[in-house]
């Protein structure tokens, strides 16, 4: 009998995963990806957008074209999921049951959860790069911006991505200096966190950088409020940062369809889900991928292709009435844009902090380090991204378990 699997979300999971699965199950399995819309967007190209180092259409590809033959594809919004049922609601009033679902829909930005954020100065004084919005109408502000206090600002943890602000700093850095601006421009990189990073060796070297380019650094500042119209993000105890333009990370939550389905969500509206084989704590039959799950690793493209693998063959096993393979092991790698065309390259798991050394072995892209290769490496990601990574083939060299061969273990 057919058996159904339903794939909630087209971006990055939803159609690696739809991929890989179409070719590790044969026909007699149906394979349904939803999504509300057909723009995929290639996310980490927004960082380059302000700078005008990207354009925001060449970022925009047809969702359902990067589906393999053999997948549905339905343009539609998911209103929840009835666990109990094993029925997903659409947002028009249809319905999909399934035998195994795939939660593959993502963070969603919600600034309207900060005060003041998108009142009197959203979009002329403050702006956000994580959507194409934001960043094309930053990229016009920037142009003209000639001098004042910029203040990028992470207002609450998880973001995805969370190195892309202090890859906005260096790049502001290197973009004023090309301009010949840079003395009439104060930078301040703003965070929640008590350092530049999370991870202290990381978090130590990015600490360096932001000091040598003559970043300013403050650390655990809880933004409560942003008053566009005066220029100031102000923390819930008390502390002010003054601005003339302000690049806000807003805070971030799961889909507000995962909220509406009861059992589901944790208090974000993000998916519990057991680390290692990414099934959901609220059903056998549903598992859970990228940005999604809430998982103690880093919101990221990368651990969404890592996790790939290991959800394939789970899906797999457990159609086959098999035991889970428990093997992911978190891995995240991802190149820091430094500016002035080069990158540094961060490679860590649930156990081992991002570490100076080689990547993948011995021999290798530096980590941890500035280098030109990063930089290469950063730009090629975009070409691998539609070619390799979404339709589900493995990246050359690249393991899903983080390697340890490379990495200096004693700089801890
Ligand atoms: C500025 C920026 C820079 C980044 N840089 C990097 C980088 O350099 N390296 C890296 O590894 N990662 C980077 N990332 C992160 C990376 O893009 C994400 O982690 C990745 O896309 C997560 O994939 P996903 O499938 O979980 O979510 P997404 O790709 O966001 O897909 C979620 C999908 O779910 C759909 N959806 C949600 N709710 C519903 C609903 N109710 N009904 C129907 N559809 C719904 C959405 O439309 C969307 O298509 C960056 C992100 C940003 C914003």
């Amino acid at each position: 009998m057919t058996k159904r699997i339903v794939i909630l979300g087209g971006g990055t999971g939803g159609t690696l995963a739809a991929n890989r699965l179409r070719r590790a199950l044969d026909a007699e399995y149906e394979i349904t990806v939803v999504d509300r819309d057909d723009d995929h967007v290639y996310q980490p190209g927004l960082l380059f957008v302000p700078f005008g180092l990207a354009q925001a259409d060449d970022l925009v590809r047809s969702r359902h074209r990067q589906l393999h033959d053999g997948i549905a594809y339905l343009g539609s919004g998911v209103d929840r999921v009835d666990t109990e049922a094993d029925r997903v609601h659409l947002a028009d009033g249809g319905v999909l049951d399934y035998d195994v679902l795939i939660i593959a829909t993502g963070a969603r930005l919600v600034p309207e959860e900060t005060d003041g954020l998108t009142g009197p100065g959203w979009m002329t004084k403050a702006f956000s790069f994580y959507d194409l919005e934001g960043a094309t109408a930053l990229a016009r502000t920037l142009e003209e911006f000639d001098g004042g206090r910029l203040v990028v600002n992470v207002v609450d943890m998880p973001i995805k991505c969370p190195v892309a602000p202090l890859e906005f700093c260096f790049l502001a850095d290197w973009y004023f200096q090309e301009r010949g601006i840079r003395d009439q421009v104060r930078l301040t990189y703003v965070t929640p966190l008590d350092g530049a990073f999370t991870k202290p060796v990381a978090s130590r070297t990015l600490s360096g950088m932001l000091q040598d380019k003559g970043i300013e650094l403050v650390t655990e500042f809880n933004t409560g409020e942003v008053d566009g119209e005066a220029g100031k993000l102000i923390s819930f105890d008390g502390r002010e940062v003054e601005f003339d333009l302000a690049v806000v990370v807003p805070a971030h939550g799961g889909a507000e369809c995962i909220e509406r389905s009861w059992g589901l969500g944790d208090a974000l509206g993000f998916v519990p889900t057991d680390e290692h084989t990414l099934q959901s704590k609220a059903r056998d039959n549903i598992f859970v991928i990228g940005d999604a799950a809430a998982i103690p690793t880093s919101k990221a493209g990368s651990v969404t292709h890592f996790e790939g693998e290991v959800l394939t063959r789970n899906v797999a096993r457990f159609l086959a009435g098999e035991e889970l393979d428990a093997s992911f092991d978190g891995h995240t790698n991802c190149f820091i844009e430094s500016g002035f065309g080069k990158a540094l390259l961060i490679d860590f798991n649930y156990d081992t902090e991002p570490l100076p050394g080689h990547y993948p072995s011995a021999v290798g892209l530096p980590l941890l380090a500035e280098s030109r290769l990063n930089h290469l490496g950063k730009l090629m990601f975009a070409w691998l991204y539609w070619h390799s990574l979404l339709p589900g083939r493995d990246l050359p060299g690249v393991s899903t378990a983080m390697p340890r061969a490379g990495k200096r273990f004693e700089t801890r």
